[in-house]
C-alpha cells in the first residue's frame, strides 16, 4: 500500500511527542513513549512512505527511537530537539472498564519552546495532519505550508478547548476536516446532540467532521451525508491511550494514498483507522504499533469487511 516518494503525496504530520505514564484498572506503564505525532505517524505509515513529522522533543528523548521511525519511512529532520528542556509529559488513568479517562498531569516542558520552521522546500505538502497540539503551534505551521490544495485535518483534545477555545476556532476554520472524540464535540458544539454538534463546526468552514465514540465506533457527518463505522472489537485491552491518534494516522495516511479526497473516500479511511487503533489498544504506548506488519492489516482489514457487510 506504500506510496511513491513524490512531491504530490507529501504528508506533514505534526503534534506532541511525548513520554507517557498510564494507569489502567490492572496495570501502569511506566514512563513509555507517546505523543499524538508518535502514534499518527507510526499509523500512516502503514500507507505510505512519505511522511514528514514538525515536532519538538527535550533531552531525555532517546535518539534511537528517531531512527526506528526513519526506518519506517517518516522523516525526522524537522523535529526539534529542546537541549535544554524535558519532552512533553502526559499521565493519564482509565477507570470504570477503560470507559473514563482522567489527566493526572500534563507537563509541557519542551513544548514551550516550539517554533516551527518548516525547512525550506519542505513546504509543499499534499495533506497536513494537524495533531494534537497547541492551536497557536497548529496555525503557525499551516501558515508556512505553500500547497493552496492542501487538505487539512484537525485533531485538538480537551485541554486546548478549556484553555484556547478562540484560537482554536481559527485553526477549524482552516481545517477542511476535523476529527474528534464525542465528548470535546460536545465541548466545542455545546449540545448534546452530535448531529447539531458537527453542524455549528462545520458552520465555521470545515467540510467533514468525524466524531470518535470510542469502543462505539466512530461517525463521519458532511453537510449532506452521514455515516456510521463500528469499533473493532478486542477481547482484551490493554492500553486506549493513543487509539484516536491511530485511527487519525490511519486515516490521513488512507487518503494520502488515494487520487481524490471526498465524502466516500473519507468513509472508506475510518475502516482502516479504526483497524491500526485496533492493534494499538493491545498494548501500552506504541508497542502494538512497532510490531505492527502491513500482513497483520491486511488480514484484520479482511475479517473487519466481512463484518461489515
Ligand atoms: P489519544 O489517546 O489518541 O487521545 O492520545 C493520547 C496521546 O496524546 C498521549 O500519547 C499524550 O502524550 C498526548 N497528549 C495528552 N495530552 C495532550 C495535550 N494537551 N496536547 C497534545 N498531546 C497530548
Amino acid at each position: 500500500m506504500n506510496t511513491k516518494d513524490n512531491k504530490q503525496n507529501r504528508v506533514l504530520v505534526t503534534g506532541t511527542m511525548a513520554f507517557d505514564e498510564i494507569i489502567t484498572q490492572s496495570a501502569s506503564s511506566g514512563r513509555v513513549i507517546g505523543g499524538a505525532a508518535t502514534y499518527i505517524s507510526y499509523s500512516s505509515s502503514f500507507f505510505s512512505n512519505n511522511i514528514y513529522v514538525s515536532s519538538i522533543i527535550g533531552n531525555d528523548f532517546p535518539l534511537s527511537f528517531l531512527e526506528e521511525m526513519n526506518s519506517k519511512g517518516i522523516s525526522t529532520e524537522m523535529i526539534e530537539i529542546a537541549k535544554e528542556k524535558k519532552s512533553f509529559f502526559w499521565k493519564g488513568e482509565y477507570k470504570n472498564d477503560f470507559n473514563t479517562r482522567v489527566t493526572h498531569d500534563t507537563q509541557l516542558n519542551a513544548l514551550e519552546l516550539y517554533k516551527p520552521n518548516l525547512n525550506k522546500g519542505l513546504n509543499d505538502f499534499r495533506l497536513v495532519m494537524l495533531g494534537n497540539l497547541e492551536p497557536g503551534i497548529q496555525m503557525e505551521i499551516l501558515s508556512q505550508v505553500r500547497n493552496d490544495d492542501k487538505f487539512i485535518i484537525l485533531d485538538t483534545m480537551n485541554y486546548w478547548i478549556d484553555k484556547t477555545e478562540k484560537k482554536l476556532f481559527e485553526v477549524i476554520s482552516k481545517a477542511n476536516l476535523i476529527v474528534i472524540n464525542d465528548e470535546e464535540s460536545k465541548m466545542l458544539g455545546k449540545s448534546d446532540s452530535l448531529q447539531k454538534c458537527a453542524e455549528y463546526i462545520m458552520s465555521f468552514g470545515p467540510q467533514y467532521v468525524i466524531v470518535k465514540k470510542g469502543s462505539e465506533g466512530a461517525e463521519l457527518f458532511s453537510k449532506k451525508q452521514k455515516s456510521v463505522i463500528p469499533a473493532f472489537t478486542i477481547k482484551k485491552v490493554v492500553d486506549p491511550t493513543g487509539a484516536g491518534d491511530s485511527f487519525a494516522g490511519g486515516i490521513c495516511g488512507y487518503l494520502s494514498s488515494r487520487p481524490k479526497i471526498n465524502f466516500l473516500e473519507i468513509h472508506n479511511s475510518m475502516i482502516y483507522g479504526t483497524v491500526i487503533a485496533s492493534f494499538c489498544i493491545q498494548e501500552f504506548g506504541v508497542a502494538g504499533l512497532q510490531k505492527l506488519s502491513a500482513e497483520n492489516v491486511n488480514e484484520r482489514m479482511l475479517t473487519f469487511n466481512e463484518y461489515l457487510l
